[in-house]
């Protein structure tokens, strides 16, 4: 019998292929980087048709990509306001400054006009992050970066899977990051990829993630460690375990799965409630989404979610706009923003997740409808 009361929002998908994957690791007693982060790193350039370097985290890969850019102190990076903390925090990592821009109502990506009114001469770069899973106008971001001389970092968290226009999200543009925490569209428990061509990044990676200790990635995949080495820039402890890797190759190896059931759920609540409440323009059959959201009245929005908690519908809201965070509010002038902060009081995101039934997500849509009819 499916439990109608306890839906949950997101959740990791793990089945007894994972579990097998981890015991080998352990069993063969290698759990830090190494034979198994080759590996999926390999599966990964397999499906990207691109260089990969794999991380403990997404938030890790942004940072990463944004300092093998050479992004520091004193630059300001464009990224919409309305995304997880880890975007922010990731940019401030790197000692740059994150300069909150408004989102497109129909996509919450990126608003152009609203981030060409904020570029200055410290502006290096340019964060598109691909909300919910759809890339917005994608093409028009990337002639937006080359006419201002920015380089183009997409956060990509949501959307592994996806397509643009026949091309596969990270497969081509300049560099990609994707997270693999627990809940998003593949995991390997925690985890982040870093995609792209430009192979100093990857090789500047493959040592920031390794405490900058040079080569010690090639030592490893060979069983070795690096003793006497040299470490030339600030590197970081944040490579990605063969535990964790053993998760990675297996999930990627079930995503057409996770796929299928992502998109049939966003089909199905789209199908029963476009019209009825503001959905996202987003096409289901290149988009897989990580996240279904669903925009309501603000003043309605809080009864809402506590009537479907009643029914046993765990509801999220995805995001807080970032320069309502004391730590960002000060960074720029606020006042521009107001598109975002209402969007903000208006945003539910409802469950999905691969282990979902048809029938669950019925149940959702039916208590939706009879909230937002009566
Ligand atoms: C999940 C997420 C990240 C960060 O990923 P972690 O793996 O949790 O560090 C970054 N950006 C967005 C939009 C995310 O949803």
């Amino acid at each position: 019998m499916e439990d109608l009361r306890n839906i949950r929002l997101s959740k990791s998908v793990i089945g007894p292929e994972e579990i097998a994957a981890v015991s080998g690791v352990l069993s063969r007693e290698y759990l830090g980087m190494g034979h198994e982060v080759q590996l999926f790193e390999e599966h990964l350039k397999e499906y990207f048709g691109r260089n990969v370097c794999c991380v403990n985290t997404g938030t890790a890969a942004l940072q990463l990509a944004l300092q093998a850019l050479g992004i520091g102190p004193g630059d300001e990076v464009l990224v919409q306001s309305l995304t997880y903390v880890a975007t922010f925090q990731a940019i401030s990592a790197t000692g740059a400054i994150p300069i909150a821009c408004e989102v497109m109502s129909e996509t919450l990506t990126i608003d152009l006009d609203d981030a060409k009114s904020k570029l200055t001469s410290k502006t290096k770069a340019l964060i598109p992050v691909h909300y919910s899973g759809g890339v917005g106008n994608l093409d028009n971001i990337y002639k937006f970066c080359r006419s201002h001389n920015l380089r183009v970092i997409e956060d990509a968290s949501h959307s592994f899977g996806s397509f643009y226009k026949g091309k596969r999200i990270g497969s081509f543009g300049d560099v990609c990051c994707i997270s693999l925490d627990g809940i998003k569209n593949i995991t390997s428990g925690e985890g982040g990829i870093v995609i792209t061509n430009d192979n100093e990044v990857i090789e500047n990676i493959s040592d920031t993630r390794l405490l900058g200790v040079q080569k010690d990635t090639l030592n490893r995949y060979m069983g070795q460690r690096s003793w006497d080495f040299d470490v030339a820039s600030q590197g970081w402890r944040y490579h990605m375990s063969n535990i964790m890797a053993a998760i990675g190759i297996v999930q990627l190896q079930r995503f057409e799965q996770f796929k299928f059931k992502r998109q049939l759920y966003a089909k199905q609540y789209q199908r029963r409630l476009s019209g009825i409440v503001d959905l996202l323009n987003c096409d289901y059959s290149q988009v897989v989404p990580h996240i279904f959201i669903i925009l309501v009245k603000p003043q309605k929005r809080d009864a809402y979610r506590k009537e479907l908690q009643e029914k046993g519908i765990q509801t999220g809201i995805h995001y807080k706009p970032n320069h309502l965070l004391t730590y960002y509010s000060g960074n720029q002038d606020n006042s521009t923003l107001k598109k975002s902060e209402l969007l903000f009081d208006r945003l539910i995101s409802l469950p999905l997740h691969p282990d979902l039934s048809t029938s669950e997500v019925d149940y959702v849509i039916e208590n939706v409808l009879s909230l937002v009819k009566s």
